[in-house]
């Protein structure tokens, strides 16, 4: 590194960056109007969050990158939902619990103006219930007087409330320094960890394309049968289900098979629910039906696992109803529709007439192999010097900057640094990533590169 002009220290510190591994969970909840998106504005430094958005625009973004303290972590914000034909208790509860679920720590939202209200109760009882680690944050808190009124809080029984003006940023960093204290560096569900425990699949897709129907096929009808006659009791959250000889965790099932009816806030609660599955999951399966076109939908779903950096299957589903004509279009429409994950395994399966189902598991194994991959820094950079030797960067402005090593920081997925002489640009970085596709596999796994430039 000393001798192609890089400080040994800043080289160390780009691996450790790029190595992280998966982010800990930050879920914001509490009732509309209490300024939680606000307050994940803040979070995230920037105005991305949904404040900005008209009211009933439904949004598809539910989760953000977020740091403080020189700590990254993951924001769940809850504020994009309108409340809906349910009731606000039953709307503020719900959206929360999908939320707390996914969470390894929460930041619950009070309005310290209004104080209290019954639905902050109901929400209280959740979050007891869920045991997670909990900050009490004591909103609308924009001067000294307020300060009582935060005070008051102390009656919810979460110990101390914490006054923050999250519209002017008074208290929210002793907030989040609490915050900091109570969060795990790495997800509760820390991957890696769980050598011969049961992998964890997240099955996705938008609703009507056959979710409960494929899960029902490879769990065994006579079990949700069951399920369904307990009546009272809920469904476990996750699933175990044999599969191909092996025991999978399919995350939040009860998500798919709690039949919800919405009128509004549908197509949020069903991103929620999709973002969370995600976060529980090492890969996920997306479902998408072969019978409709590809939808904008289907992308978005496939765009937050790709960005969540999880392992991932296509799974077509409905193929029983496909004549030779829409056979044809459909692959069409792959190539266009969903060219960014050329490279994940794709199986062509019926949930109706069983087609294929024994094709799902060697997909998803692939997949998780690819997101394990390691590449020794040895061969990489032999692969490295053979390319740009082979294929140099274009010269830009009578320079050719070079690729002068690279590293695999991280895999689940994998992550590459490289460091080069300048700057690289984005087309000859796509090639990159192409050419180590081919050299490496990585199939079913999306992958991180990071490029660093010598001063
Ligand atoms: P959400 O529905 O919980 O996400 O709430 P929003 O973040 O959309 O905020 C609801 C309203 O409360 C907006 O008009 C905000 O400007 C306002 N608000 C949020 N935080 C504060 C605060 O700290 N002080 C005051 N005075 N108003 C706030
Ligand atoms: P979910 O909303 O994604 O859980 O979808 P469902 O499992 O409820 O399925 C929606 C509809 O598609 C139901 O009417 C199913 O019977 C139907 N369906 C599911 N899978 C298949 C399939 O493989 N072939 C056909 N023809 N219909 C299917």
């Amino acid at each position: 590194a000393a001798e192609e002009g890089f400080d040994i220290e800043d080289v160390e510190g780009a691996i450790e960056a790029a190595g992280h591994g998966p982010l800990p969970v930050l879920a914001v909840v509490g009732r509309p109007n209490v300024g939680k998106s606000t307050l994940v504005n803040r979070m995230i430094g920037r105005r991305e969050a949904v404040v900005e958005d008209r009211p009933g625009v439904t949004r598809d973004r539910v989760t953000y990158e977020a740091e403080w303290a020189g700590r990254r972590f993951k924001v769940v914000d809850t504020g994009g939902w309108e409340q809906d034909v349910l009731g606000i208790d039953a709307s503020v509860a719900a959206q929360a619990e999908y939320a707390i679920e996914a969470a390894d720590a929460v930041v619950f939202v009070v309005d310290a103006k209004v104080g209290a209200t019954d639905t902050d109760e109901a929400v209280v009882r959740l979050l007891r219930k869920a045991g997670k680690p909990v900050v009490l944050c004591a909103n609308k808190v924009d001067g000294p007087s307020g300060e009582a009124d935060a005070a008051y809080l102390w009656n919810l029984g979460l110990g101390e409330p914490h006054p923050v003006s999250a519209l002017h940023g008074r208290g929210t960093g002793d907030m989040l320094d609490a915050v900091l204290e109570v969060l795990p560096d790495a997800p509760e569900q820390s991957f890696g960890t769980a050598i011969g425990g049961p992998r964890r699949i997240a099955l996705i897709g938008r609703p009507n394309v056959g979710k409960s129907s494929l899960l029902n096929k490879v769990a065994g009808e006579e079990r949700v049968v069951v399920n369904e006659l307990a009546g009272t009791t809920r469904d476990p959250v996750d699933e175990m289900i044999e599969l191909g000889g092996r025991t999978w965790k399919f995350v939040d099932t009860a998500g798919i098979r709690k039949r919800v009816h919405l009128q509004q806030g549908a197509d949020y609660y069903a991103s929620l629910r999709t973002a969370a599955a995600v976060e529980k999951a090492e890969v996920a399966v997306i479902l998408i039906d072969a019978s409709e076109n590809i939808s904008v939908q289907d992308q978005r779903i496939v765009t937050m696992a790709v960005e969540a950096g999880r392992a991932l299957v296509l799974a077509f589903n409905k193929w029983d109803t496909l004549d030779e004509e829409r056979r044809y279009y459909l692959e069409r429409e792959i190539e266009t529709e969903l060219g960014q994950v050329a490279w994940a395994p794709r199986v062509n399966v019926s949930a109706r007439t069983g087609r294929h189902m024994e094709k799902l598991v060697p997909a998803i194994e692939t997949a998780l192999a690819g997101w394990e991959t390691r590449v020794p820094t040895g061969r990489l950079n032999a692969f490295l010097g053979e390319l740009v030797s082979a294929h140099p960067h274009p010269i830009r402005g009578g320079k050719q900057p070079r690729i002068l090593f690279g590293t695999q920081a991280g895999t689940k997925p994998p992550r590459f640094v490289l460091f080069a002489s300048g700057f690289i640009e984005a087309g000859y970085r796509r090639f990159i990533e192409r050419r180590l596709r081919e050299e490496f596999g990585f199939e079913g796994t999306p992958i991180h590169i990071s490029v660093r430039v010598r001063e």
